[in-house]
C-alpha cells in the first residue's frame, strides 16, 4: 500500500520515535515532581522540548500549552479567550473553512453562550480577503480566528495583512496552524499572531499531543481554563503531561525546523509532476485551491463524471481522501469545496493527494499512473461522459 494522506496524519519518524524511548521506561517520573531525580528527569525533557517547539515558530517556550492535539487547543482558544474577556465584547470573527474543531466550537460558543459569530466567505482559491476581516469588526469583536493552511485545499490564508489589521483594531488573533507548522515558515511575530494551535501527528510526531501557543507580551494574551485540576501549564490546561509524547513532539519539530526547506521543495516538485501527469493525460480535471499560495505537499483535483469514492474503491491500494468522506460517514460534498463555489457533482469528484517526507518518487509515479487509469476505466462506465 502507497500512503498519500499525509494531510490526515503523518507516520512517525523513526528519530521521534528513538528520542521518546527513555521517557517510557528509565526516565517515568512525573515532570511535576520537584522532590526528586525521577521528577526532575522527567521536567528537563518537556522543557527540552518546550524549547525546540517554540523555536520552530519564533516563539519564546514560556508561551507553548501542551495540549492533547490541535481540537483541544482550538476549543482552548476560542472557549478561553470568551470566557476570559466577555465583558469587552462577544463577537469573534472567523471564516466558513476552517476545520471541524473551529466551527464547531463557535457554534457551540452561539449556542450556549449567545456568543455572535461572523463566518467569511472564501474567494474561489479558497482564501479570506483581509479587507473582508476589516469589515466585519465591531466594537464588540474580541477575537479573529483564521487558519494558516486548509487542511483539504492547502490554501495559504495571508495571516501576516489579518494580523496587521487585528493589531491595528487591538483584537486577538488566533490561528489554526495544524497543516501548516513544520511545512511551511511560520513566525508568530512576524505574522502578529497571538494564539496559535497545531498538532504533533502531523509532523511526523506522535499522537494525543498538541499546543496552543499563547502569546505572553504586546499583548499579554490571558485564556481561562477549560479543565480544572492541579494548575498545569502556567493555570491554562491542567492534567499529569504525557512527557513521552512532549519529547517525541520537540524532536518533531527541531527536525522539522531542520529538514522543512529541503522537504518542501522536494515535494512540491513531485506533486507538480503528479499534477502535469494526470492534466497531461486526462480532460475535464480541476485544481481545487490556490494554484501558487498552496501548501508543497498538497494536491486537490475534481476529476468530472467521476465519484471520488468509486475512484477510491478502484485503487484501494493507495491511501488517499475524496472530497465527500473527509468530514464524517455521511456522504456530503465537502463544506469547503463549496465555500469555493464548486459545485456538488465537482465537489463529488474531488480526492486529496498529500504528500509527506517519507513519500518516495516511484509511489507518486504508481498513483498517477494508477488513477489515471482508473478515471480512465470509470468515464468509460458513466452514461454522463461522452468520449
Ligand atoms: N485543525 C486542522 C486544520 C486540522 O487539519 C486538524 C486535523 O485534522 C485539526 C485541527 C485537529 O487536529 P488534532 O487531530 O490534533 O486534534
Amino acid at each position: 500500500p502507497i500512503y498519500l494522506d499525509n494531510h490526515s496524519t503523518t507516520p512517525m519518524d523513526p528519530r521521534v520515535l528513538e528520542s521518546m524511548l527513555p521517557y517510557f521506561t528509565e526516565k517515568f517520573g512525573n515532570a511535576a515532581s520537584r522532590n526528586h531525580a525521577f521528577g526532575w528527569d522527567a521536567e528537563e525533557g518537556v522543557e527540552a522540548a518546550r524549547k525546540q517547539i517554540a523555536k520552530l515558530i519564533h516563539a519564546d517556550a514560556k508561551e507553548i500549552v501542551f495540549t492533547s492535539g490541535a481540537t483541544e487547543s482550538n476549543n482552548l482558544a476560542l472557549k478561553g479567550v470568551i470566557e476570559m474577556y466577555h465583558e469587552k465584547g462577544d463577537h469573534i470573527i472567523t471564516s466558513s473553512t476552517e476545520h471541524r474543531a473551529v466551527l464547531d466550537t463557535a457554534k457551540a460558543l452561539e449556542a450556549k453562550r449567545g456568543v455572535k459569530v461572523t463566518y467569511l466567505p472564501v474567494d474561489k482559491f479558497g482564501m479570506v480577503n483581509p479587507e473582508d476581516v476589516r469589515n466585519a469588526i465591531t466594537d464588540k469583536t474580541i477575537l479573529i480566528s483564521v487558519m494558516f493552511a486548509n487542511n483539504e485545499i492547502g490554501t495559504i490564508n495571508p495571516v501576516k495583512a489579518i494580523g496587521k489589521i487585528a493589531k491595528e483594531k487591538g483584537i486577538l488573533l488566533h490561528c489554526d496552524a495544524t497543516q501548516g507548522v513544520g511545512k511551511v515558515p511560520i513566525d508568530v511575530q512576524d505574522m502578529g499572531i497571538d494564539l496559535m494551535s497545531f498538532s504533533a501527528h502531523k509532523i511526523y510526531g506522535p499522537k494525543g499531543v498538541g499546543a496552543l501557543y499563547v502569546r505572553k507580551k504586546n499583548p499579554r494574551v490571558r485564556i481561562a481554563a477549560q479543565m480544572d485540576g492541579g494548575g498545569h501549564e502556567r493555570g491554562m490546561r491542567s492534567g499529569t503531561l504525557p512527557v513521552p509524547l512532549i519529547v517525541g513532539f520537540g524532536k518533531a519539530c527541531e527536525l522539522c525546523e531542520q529538514e522543512m526547506a529541503a522537504d518542501a521543495a522536494r515535494l512540491s516538485v513531485m506533486r507538480d509532476r503528479l499534477h502535469a501527469t494526470i492534466t497531461k493525460a486526462l480532460e475535464d480535471v480541476y485544481l481545487n485551491g490556490h494554484p501558487t499560495e498552496r501548501l508543497p505537499h498538497n494536491l486537490n483535483i475534481s476529476f468530472a463524471y467521476v465519484e471520488g469514492e468509486s475512484l477510491l474503491m478502484g485503487c484501494k491500494e493507495i491511501a488517499l481522501s475524496s472530497g465527500s468522506a473527509c468530514t464524517s460517514a455521511t456522504l456530503e460534498p465537502s463544506y469547503v469545496l463549496r465555500a469555493l463555489g464548486v459545485g456538488a457533482e465537482l465537489a463529488h469528484s474531488s480526492i486529496r493527494f498529500g504528500l509527506g517526507r517519507f513519500t518516495l518518487d516511484e509511489e507518486v509515479d504508481y498513483a498517477g499512473k494508477r488513477i489515471i487509469e482508473t478515471v480512465t476505466k470509470l468515464r468509460e462506465m458513466s452514461p454522463l461522459y461522452e468520449m
